[in-house]
């Protein structure tokens, strides 16, 4: 509470997001973007910033994963002890929702950084004994539900998340939208402005005022990938928040568009990566939307014994992973080392969640993100032949983890697919897939494997963030050239890419092709030999990544530059066209 009492005084940022990771114990994450959410807290925590956090309560979490043995995922709601984890606050407010009158109360999560700086992360809920059992429900379950259960979900984060930090007494600087999912909280603000001008006779609408207030950061490049409501819908659940026309002209004629209500109600709006930035300009011409390229919090995501490395030869790494690029001082010998102890920690686990033992002197690759067709993580095998013959030039085996939404058909059937790879290649190939991906599991992959792979459909990955993690631990990446790879990959120096660059206008088929040739060709040709023949070079390919990756690809790098041009931002007075700018126009 004193936290929240000593923020009182200053005027905070206040971060909006569906889903926020902070710790295995609290499930109330999916995948990505609530990783993000969570480095983004920890930076914001490490730098002492004057930040609050908002998001959904998620009582029975995203869902535990099982697969039985012929493959299904099976879901399992998530019991967690919210009382023993969280700390209620008195507080309570409400929403309407179908015209009924909803209670939102709150818990606290303060995230504490050893620097002393404290975030409180308030964690909405509707399950209150005041509620009728439908509305209790509505915080259940992450991305649960239909069409309607998502909306009134949204209905809360943003809505209600206002409100709440109204009644918690806050005073806000800016409001960062996490992705299109929280931009109703800016209906609110341009309803609550228009309220506060009781000295007008003539109430307005003030969209700049409001736009002064918002920063929108979009995370998605596919059109069909941002929520969309249709009207009959948004009038039955949330009514007329503002005269329909004007709604219309805010968030699309045909539908309640979350990414272009943000759009229009934000005067910073930003994409995670240079590529996607360029991707949503064309998706939304006539937005300025600039970019601020991802990161992962250094400290979680770097493992023990690289944290050890670090702490003795380049101290403060942590709180400047800058120093990161000074990684030639520490010797060979023991970036391989720490590097083995990781890899054994990963493959003791791999034997006692799977039974399988896997050999410590066999290059191994790893797969693991949430299960989605675009992601296409079954890409290792489109040609198994192929692959066989590889494999009879040097060992190699491969570890997958991670869930599939619970109505994701496609990303199910992927996950059985692997299974049954998996189980075809036994004799010649190891495969495993661990089940119930998590942060947990997601630390012990990213430092223990040797290759860290990423197969996206381009230009669908906004930016991604596994190999950053990766990167941290010498972890090498071998990835398609979309997201952040774009920007991190120096071929044959940080890594390699698989298939053609950005601009090279081919067909889908012949792009398709030159990805399968580029991977099968530099695994067998590149990248075998050199982990088997020439150590030495790998150790430095190792080095690379963290001096040349992590020192950049860190979210203290990208806080500072949310807080530089986002939250201290000015709209432009005058432009001109050279290097300085040409970063934001792409
Ligand atoms: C980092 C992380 C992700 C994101 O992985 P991408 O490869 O960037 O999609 C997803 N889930 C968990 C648990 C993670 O830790």
């Amino acid at each position: 509470m004193d936290t929240i009492q000593k923020l009182k005084t200053e005027q905070v940022i206040a971060y909006f997001s569906m889903e926020i990771a902070l710790l295995r114990e609290i499930p109330t994450y999916s995948g990505g973007l609530g990783v993000l959410a969570g480095d983004t807290v920890r930076s914001a925590a490490d730098l002492s910033l004057p930040f609050v956090a908002v998001t959904l309560l998620s009582r029975r979490g995203y869902f535990r994963q099982e697969l039985t043995p012929d493959g299904q995922q099976v879901e399992h709601p998530v019991e967690w002890d919210v009382g023993k984890l969280l700390t209620p606050l008195p507080n309570s407010i409400q929403v309407e929702i179908e015209g009924r009158s909803v209670e939102v109360k709150a818990w606290v999560y303060h995230w504490k950084s050893v620097t002393g700086g404290v975030v409180p992360v308030i964690f909405l809920d509707t399950d209150t004994e005041n509620n009728h059992p439908e509305d209790q429900a509505i915080t259940h379950y992450l991305y649960g539900g239909d069409h309607k259960y998502r909306l009134k979900q949204e209905i809360i984060l943003g809505i209600g998340g206002v409100r709440m930090l109204r009644s918690l007494g806050f005073n806000v600087r800016k409001y960062h939208i996490n992705e299109g999912h929280a931009a109703l909280l800016s209906l609110e603000l341009l309803r609550e402005v228009r309220d506060s001008e009781k000295e007008h006779f003539e109430k307005i609408w003030d969209i700049q005022k409001v736009k002064n207030l918002c920063v929108f950061t979009t995370h998605t490049p596919v059109e069909a990938g941002h929520d969309q409501f249709p009207y009959d819908l948004v009038h039955e659940v949330l009514g007329n928040p503002v005269p329909f026309p004007l709604l219309q002209e805010l968030s699309g004629k045909d539908g309640l568009n979350m990414t272009r209500l943000a759009l229009n109600l934000s005067g910073y709006v930003n994409g995670v990566a240079k590529r996607h930035s360029e991707v949503s300009r064309n998706m939304f011409p006539g937005y300025t939307i600039y970019s601020i390229t991802n990161g992962v919090h250094s400290f979680q995501w770097t493992s023990p014994s690289f944290k050890q490395l670090f702490d003795k030869y380049i101290p403060g790494w942590a709180h400047e992973p800058e120093l990161l690029t000074r990684v030639d001082v520490i010797p060979d010998s023991e970036v391989w080392e720490a590097h083995r102890t990781e890899k054994r920690r990963l493959l003791e686990l791999v034997q006692q969640k799977t039974g399988q033992k896997m050999e410590e002197n066999v290059l191994t690759i790893g797969f693991a993100r949430r299960m989605t067709a675009y992601k296409r993580p079954h890409f290792i095998f489109c040609d198994i032949e192929r692959l066989k013959k590889i494999r009879n030039r040097g060992k190699f085996q491969i570890i997958f983890a991670g869930k599939a939404h619970p109505n994701d058909y496609e990303g199910k059937n992927l996950i059985r697919q692997i299974l049954s790879y998996a189980e075809n290649l036994r004799a010649e190939i190891p495969v495993v897939f661990l089940e119930d991906y998590d942060l947990e599991i997601a630390k012990s992959l990213t430092s223990g494997v040797d290759i860290w792979l990423n197969t996206p459909q381009k230009p669908m990955e906004a930016s991604g963030t596994s190999g950053m993690k990766a990167a941290h631990n010498g972890v090498l990446n071998f990835s398609i050239l979309d997201g952040w790879w774009i920007e991190g990959c120096i071929e044959g120096i940080t890594g390699w890419a698989i298939g053609p660059g950005v601009g090279k206008e081919i067909s889908p088929e012949a792009q398709y092709q030159q990805e399968i040739n580029d991977f099968y060709n530099k695994l067998e040709y590149i990248i075998l030999p050199t982990y088997y023949q020439q150590t030495d070079w790998w150790i430095k390919l190792m080095k690379n990544s963290i001096g040349k990756i992590a020192s950049y690809f860190n979210t203290h790098r990208m806080m500072k530059r949310y807080i530089t041009e986002a939250y201290f931002h000015q709209p432009a007075v005058f432009s001109i066209n050279n290097s300085l700018t040409s970063d934001k126009r792409g």
